[in-house]
């Protein structure tokens, strides 16, 4: 039974692909398979030793898979700190209210997803059970589905509004990764209304589950991860750009991107320049900067690019390579209108940093 992983058939074609790619590369060429590895990539899940869980009273370990996903909501507070910290401190007053109040063993619900979309183990040993596909550990989190169904806490009260983006798009992700760990269908994700006399997990949400479907069936189908066809240039003469008046305005080279280009000296200041973007939907995009070279520019210029895994320096070298698309990289982007990368003043190195224009494509 556990002999080979669980992969959907689409998985198992491509993973046939692969090996034909591989097999014709020759003389030294790497070819990297890149979607073709898994058709739903692991999410950032936070284990219960992550979070600092209380340790847990006796929990019941089942041999059967889980064949359904059950969406409940906390019917806490709509919280707007998306941080790390207060998702780990919801799991953690959530086990709070369920061991010491509701006298269970542990937390109720199998996983909790915060508003700023963190996705954390509730239950211990429901991470474990998921990663390998086989068995889970007996909830408590929706009488009638306890010992069939994977229960999701969704952090909020969602009776008039929905979700935010953030936590949308995980649940979509996590579900799909269910989905595909265990062989759920699409089809098989509930509300907690579907099992017992509850409001949970609120008539907004629960009036989603069908779009929610249809979105885990596309990751489930398309392979996930990647965002769709997707491409936008942020020059910073166009709306997406905004710097301090401390940045010079230039036309001297004519490597410019547009009309001019933005320019400063380095100093260990938080006075970036920032290059904002509306993306489209989370996924892995390939970012590229463009900017003129010069002799007097920046040897390493800070780039910090704000992925969704955390945010990262990319240092350029701004006195080549100038008047044509640079690569940063390939990063994991959350969906969403908001800054995806600045040119940051902080380096000791010497020379004008240089905020020119920033190119954003599905990868
Ligand atoms: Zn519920």
């Amino acid at each position: 039974m556990s002999e080979s992983p669980r992969v959907s058939r689409r998985s198992a074609l491509r993973g046939a692909v692969v090996l034909g790619v591989g097999a014709a590369a020759g003389g030294g060429a790497v070819l990297t398979p890149t979607a073709a590895q898994a058709a739903v990539p692991r999410p950032t899940i936070a284990s219960t030793s992550d979070w600092g869980a209380r340790r847990p009273g006796s929990l019941t370990q089942l041999s059967n898979d889980p064949d359904k996903i059950v969406i409940h909501h906390t019917a806490s507070a709509n919280s707007n700190d998306f941080s790390l910290q207060h998702a780990y401190d919801l799991a953690y007053t959530i086990q709070g209210w369920h061991m010491n109040e509701n006298n269970w063993s542990d937390s109720g619900q199998h996983f909790t997803i915060s508003r700023g979309g963190h996705i954390m183990e509730g239950r211990h040993t429901s991470l474990r059970h998921l990663l390998d596909g086989d068995g889970m550990v007996q909830g408590a989190h929706a009488p009638g589905a306890n010992t069939s169904g994977i229960g999701i806490e969704n952090e909020g009260l969602y009776t008039s509004v929905l979700p935010t983006t953030q936590l949308w798009n995980s649940m979509v992700t996590f579900c799909a990764y269910i989905c595909q760990q265990y062989g759920i269908r699409s089809s098989q994700i509930f509300g907690h209304r579907d099992f017992s006399a509850t409001a949970c997990p609120g008539n907004a949400l629960y009036a989603r589950l069908p779009q929610l479907r249809s979105e885990v069936q596309a990751k489930l189908d398309g392979g996930g991860g990647d965002p769709p066809d997707f491409q936008v240039v942020v020059d910073n003469g166009g709306s997406g750009f905004g710097a301090s008046d401390n940045w010079g305005t230039s036309t001297y080279s004519s490597q410019r991107h547009g009309a001019d280009y933005r320019f400063a000296d380095p100093q260990t200041v938080s006075d970036a320049a920032y290059f904002r973007a509306d993306i489209p939907a989370a996924g892995n995009y390939k970012i590229e900067t463009w900017y003129p070279a010069n002799a007097g520019y920046n040897s390493a210029t800070p780039y910090v690019i704000y992925a969704s895994d955390g945010n990262r320096t990319v240092h350029v070298d701004q006195r080549s390579n100038g008047g044509r698309w640079v690569s940063l990289g390939t990063f994991p982007l959350a969906a969403g209108n908001r800054s995806v990368v600045a040119v940051s003043r902080w380096t000791g190195t010497t020379g004008y940093v240089i905020a020119d224009a920033v190119r954003i494509s599905s990868a």
